[in-house]
């Protein structure tokens, strides 16, 4: 349960959610939860995803376009896949409101912010956000209020963005729950690639192998995965839309990591070969001490089946 409060009056008066998948339906049933706007308006892309919605009671009204949706609006929040992120920022551009503030949700911000910045007009705040919070699941139906309690959202505000713009933005994720912080975009990509974009990577790596080893049957796979295999095939059931379109906006970052992760692997390759049980300890010492701080610090919980449930895959 979450220790925030509804607010006495919302922070915006109109917010419009475009895209209304995982990211966008936790962030109405949170944004319900703290009374946090007075009204909210989303647009998704297909028919069946708006019906999903009005059936669902997903957003106060559900718009045949994102212009629509984001007519008259204080807040508009992109929750759409990285890559569509700049036909979006395009159709909404004419219709927003002066002194309205625009947001994504990205995983990427780099990319992101060259994408959608020229679509930005002069009297509209553009501040970039990310909140490090998801599950395996996407689409309209698999959203939920407590998605950001006391997870990490950070804030990628471009050097002249209006400090009073910032802090409103700030106050909405931290009323939805989350913990805010901000960092500067090319930072951000690159601490993503190591804690979730590489390994997201090397998950669906590993069960792409698994996949294709012959010796060893997919029954055998599904019987026997212990904890190990089967969080991998947690992470390696994220929606393949969105993770294409993250390898292909952090290129980058990625490759430097995945780099330096191949180079530990043949340290760790040869030290098996090698019989250097010293190394394998020493190593293995070091990255237990890593998962001791991620649950001292409330990121994950000490329980036996960890991974298992609702966790967050970013
Ligand atoms: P999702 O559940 O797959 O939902 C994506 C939504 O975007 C769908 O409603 C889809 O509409 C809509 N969409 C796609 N292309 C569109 C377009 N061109 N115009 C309008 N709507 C479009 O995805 P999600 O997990 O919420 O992710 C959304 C964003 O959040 C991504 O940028 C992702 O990087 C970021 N993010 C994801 C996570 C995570 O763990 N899932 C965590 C943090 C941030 P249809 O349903 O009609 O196709």
């Amino acid at each position: 349960m979450s220790s925030v409060s509804p607010q006495s009056t919302p922070i915006y008066g109109k917010v419009a959610l475009i895209g209304l998948g995982l990211i966008a339906s936790s962030l109405f049933w949170a944004m319900k939860r703290g009374n946090l706007a007075g009204t909210v308006s989303g647009y998704a892309r297909s028919q069946e995803t708006r019906d999903t919605a009005r059936e669902i009671g997903l957003c106060d009204e559900v718009c045949d376009s994102a212009a629509e949706a984001c007519e008259g609006a204080d807040l508009v929040v992109l929750c759409v896949p990285v890559g569509a992120m700049a036909q979006v920022a395009k159709e909404i551009s004419p219709v927003l409101k002066s002194g309205a503030c625009v947001t994504d949700v990205g995983s990427v911000k780099g990319a992101v912010i060259e994408a959608v910045s020229p679509h930005i007009p002069e009297n509209v705040h553009f501040i970039p956000a990310h909140p490090l919070a998801g599950t395996e699941h996407s689409g309209p139906r698999s959203g939920f209020a407590e998605l950001f309690d006391n997870r990490w959202c950070l804030l990628v505000p471009s050097e002249g963005a209006a400090p009073e713009a910032i802090a409103k933005l700030r106050a909405l994720w931290e009323g939805v729950g989350s913990n805010v912080d901000e960092m500067d975009a090319e930072h951000h990509d690159l601490v993503l690639a190591v804690t979730s974009h590489a390994p997201h990577l090397i998950a669906y790596t590993m069960v792409g192998v698994a996949d294709d080893l012959g010796r060893v049957t997919d029954g055998e796979v599904i019987q026997y995965s212990a904890a190990g295999f089967r969080d991998f095939t947690r992470i390696a059931a994220s929606d393949p839309t969105m993770w294409r379109d993250v390898f292909l906006n952090n290129k980058e970052a990625t490759l430097e990591i995945l780099g330096r992760f191949t180079e530990e692997l043949f340290a760790l390759q040869r030290a098996i070969r090698m019989g250097d049980g010293e190394q394998l300890f020493d190593y293995f010492t070091r990255t237990r001490a890593i998962r001791r701080g991620i649950i001292e610090a409330g990121q994950d919980t000490d329980a036996p089946d960890f991974g298992r449930g609702t966790k967050s895959t970013e």
